[in-house]
Parts: C-alpha cells; sequence; structure tokens
C-alpha cells in the first residue's frame, strides 16, 4: 500500500532542495468536516511549508496521496452563488481570444467538476468540449448534464489518448488544478501532447502575493501543494519550451492570477508579464528572508487575534464562526480556536449542517437556525466573502452584532 503521505524534500518544478520556513502544526485535512462518533479515529498530518531558494516556488513539505484527497470531492461549483456569472464572461472573453472555429475546435477542462464551465462555453457555441475530472460522483453528474467527461487525473497518459480519440485542444483550462498537482512534469508532457501548435493552456490559482499584502495565510491547507507566483512559473515552462504570454489578476477566494501558457513563441508575449515579474521582485518573493519575515508576522497574527477572542470571552460575550470555508479550518486549528470560544459555525450547504469541524470540533449549523439566536460576535471565516456576508447579515449589525476579519497583522472589527 502506497504511504499516504509523503515529505516533499525537492522542489517540483526545478528539483532543488528546499527551506521550510512555516509550520502551522498538524492538522485534519480541512474539508473533513466529521461526525462525532468519528472523534478518535480523526487522522492529523504536519502541515509545513517550505521555500525553493533555486525558483522560488513556494510549496508544502507534506504530500498527501491525491487519490486519497479528491477521488470524492464534495464542492459543487454550481452551488456557489458567484460562480455562474463569472463562468459566463469567462467562457465569453476565452472565446473571443482564442477560439477562430467554435464547431471544431476543442475546449478541455482539467478539474471539471460538475460541468458548469464548459456548459458556458457550449451556451457561446462551442460545439466540442471535454471535461476531466477524477471524483467519479462528479464526473457522473456532468455526464449525465451533457458535458462528456473523463472520470480520471490528467496526465500524459491520459493526455495522449485524449489526442487520440479526440485530436489536439486549442484551449486546455485548470482552474485552481495547478496549486493542486504533485507532478508539474507530467502535467507540462501532458500539455505538449494535448495542445494543437497554437494552443493555450489557461490556469486560475490563488496568488502567492495575498499572502503577503492581506497575510491570508488561511489558504495554506494540504489540497493545496503550491502557491502560486509568476516568476517560478515562467522558469518551469521554460523547461519544456513554453511561455507564460499573459498573466491577469482578478477577485476570487482573495487575490487569484489567470495565467496563459502556450507553445515557445506562438503567441506574443503581453507586456503584463513583465509586470508581474517586477513586482514579485520589488516584493522580496525570490528571497528566503522575506518568507522568515512573513512566518513572523502569520505567529504575531495568531496572537493578536488569540488576546482578541480572550478579551471578548472575559467579557462574557457569544462568539461564534461564520462560514466553514475549508481555508477556516487552517485558521482554527493553527490558532487553536475551540468549542471553549466558538459556540457553533453557521454554513448555508446543508451538506455540512450537523457535522463538525475537523480538528477544532466546532458544531455546524445551518445559517436559518443561527438567525433566530445570533451570537454577540461572528468570527467571519469566509472573509473573501466579506462585502456579501455583510449585505445578508445587515439586520444583524443593525441589531449590534459585530464581526471580525481574523486575518491581517490585527483583527479587524466590523
Ligand atoms: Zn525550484
Amino acid at each position: 500500500m502506497k504511504a499516504l503521505v509523503k515529505r516533499n524534500t525537492t522542489c517540483r518544478a526545478c528539483s532543488s532542495s528546499i527551506e521550510q520556513f512555516l509550520s502551522l502544526g498538524k492538522t485534519p485535512l480541512a474539508n473533513a468536516f466529521i461526525k462525532k462518533e468519528y472523534f478518535k479515529k480523526e487522522k492529523y498530518y504536519p502541515l509545513r511549508v517550505g521555500f525553493c531558494p533555486s525558483c522560488g516556488l513556494v510549496q508544502l513539505l507534506d504530500v498527501i496521496d491525491k487519490s486519497h484527497l479528491f477521488s470524492h470531492y464534495v464542492y459543487f461549483f454550481s452551488v456557489m452563488p458567484s460562480s455562474s456569472k463569472h463562468f459566463g464572461e469567462y467562457a465569453q472573453d476565452i472565446k473571443n481570444r482564442f477560439v477562430a472555429d467554435p464547431k471544431k475546435e476543442m475546449v478541455v477542462e482539467i478539474g471539471s467538476n460538475d460541468g458548469l464551465l464548459l456548459q458556458s462555453f457550449q451556451a457561446k457555441g462551442c460545439a466540442k468540449v471535454l471535461g476531466v475530472d477524477p471524483a467519479k460522483n462528479i464526473a457522473k453528474f456532468a455526464n449525465d448534464n451533457g458535458v462528456e467527461t473523463i472520470a480520471d487525473f490528467f496526465s500524459q497518459k491520459l493526455a495522449k489518448n485524449i489526442s487520440k480519440k479526440y485530436g489536439k485542444a486549442q484551449v486546455v483550462i485548470g482552474n485552481n488544478v495547478v496549486a493542486h498537482i504533485d507532478n508539474w512534469h507530467d502535467l507540462a508532457k501532458g500539455m505538449d501532447e494535448v495542445l494543437d501548435d497554437t494552443g493555450v493552456f489557461i490556469f486560475e490559482a490563488p496568488y502567492l502575493m495575498d499572502m503577503f499584502e492581506n497575510l491570508a495565510y488561511d489558504s495554506i491547507y494540504h489540497e493545496h501543494l503550491s502557491y502560486l507566483s509568476v516568476s517560478p512559473l515562467v522558469k518551469f515552462f521554460k523547461q519544456y519550451n513554453m511561455d507564460i504570454f499573459d498573466v491577469q489578476t482578478f477577485r476570487r477566494q482573495g487575490n487569484s492570477i489567470r495565467v496563459f501558457v502556450c507553445k515557445s513563441a506562438k503567441h506574443p508575449i503581453s507586456a503584463n508579464v513583465k509586470k508581474f515579474l517586477n513586482r514579485e521582485k520589488r516584493a522580496g518573493l525570490g528571497e528566503f528572508q522575506s518568507y522568515q519575515v512573513l512566518a513572523a508576522r502569520i505567529e504575531a497574527s495568531k496572537n493578536a487575534l488569540s488576546a482578541v477572542l480572550a478579551e471578548l470571552k472575559r467579557k462574557k460575550l457569544k462568539i461564534a464562526a461564520y462560514g466553514a470555508p475549508a481555508r477556516g479550518n487552517t485558521l482554527l486549528n493553527y490558532c487553536k480556536i475551540g468549542s471553549e470560544t466558538l459556540d457553533f459555525a453557521t454554513e448555508e450547504l446543508k451538506s455540512k449542517v450537523g457535522l463538525y469541524s475537523p480538528g477544532m470540533h466546532i458544531k455546524v449549523k445551518h445559517i436559518d437556525e443561527a438567525r433566530k439566536n445570533p451570537p454577540d460576535y461572528y468570527l467571519m471565516l469566509a472573509w473573501d466573502y466579506k462585502d456579501q456576508i455583510l449585505k445578508k447579515e445587515s439586520e444583524f449589525v443593525k441589531r449590534g452584532g459585530k464581526f471580525i476579519i481574523p486575518i491581517g497583522d490585527k483583527p479587524e472589527i466590523i
């Protein structure tokens, strides 16, 4: 049997030795909400982050086997309210820029989940779409909904099979997959295989700069194997004669980047790429010392949050968590915030209600139930949806309820 967790000692992009700069302790998997009867069996894994001094890639030192992490993924995009509009605009933009003949040219998506984005491409007239997603239950759902989907991990081998059966792809999309993939070399070889000569690979991922600018360290959890910035990516794809020819930034799950890759010299390189590289250089993203400073700030942020919460408890105020996102579990476990501090966590997804948060075991209540008997303070774990939450909970705020934004150098109280 394969070990569930392996120690990653060399960089997945350039094979140099990695230097650790941060340990968030041992935590369960961030999406593993649990029933009470399984508390004793709960598994913990170290969560440590390192930096490659050679190419600058930030990555986890502890890698959980992918079949354990992703074969039964429970996150369906379609239930997220902001997804549908985002995907519609995204599909239109990509089609305008890169698909000259929508009847013939193929669009492939890796990690296609329930097929919502590919449906947007179909709605814009792209006739040939193909999804790839390892979660069998989700792939079946997509197939039943008219988006042909292969239930597998993307690999060079799968890329060969796709080219043989369906032909080459003009566009390959991989949103929130590059940061999740361990074997980047197999990914790049697969891209080389499946992409048409002028084809493009486009992927989105949380941007490492968010950690420096907003101290969003709660994006660190076991599913996220790498923390992406543009500079290491440019160097990595060069090894495979591929260019990053454009980069965009946008707000989603904090600050994210969208990266465009093509075979060498097949598309003109946008001035954006240089802008990102310069910005990263100015912020010191290529230097180990910057990460030591970052780690110290993260620890100080934890201490500041603990002090605020302890003061509220001393005043006998009621506190609960708003939202139960995966990222919140990194924060709760690292800061050791448990049921002695938080009465419950709210959630809109029925599938999580009644379960307990991994590690700290905060009970998850439906938001409707929480509204009947709200706390004095909400710790906003889903802070990346701050504006929507404040709007939705305007009644709570009007009656004097407060929100604590837990990340940043000091917690913010609204
Ligand atoms: Zn490296």
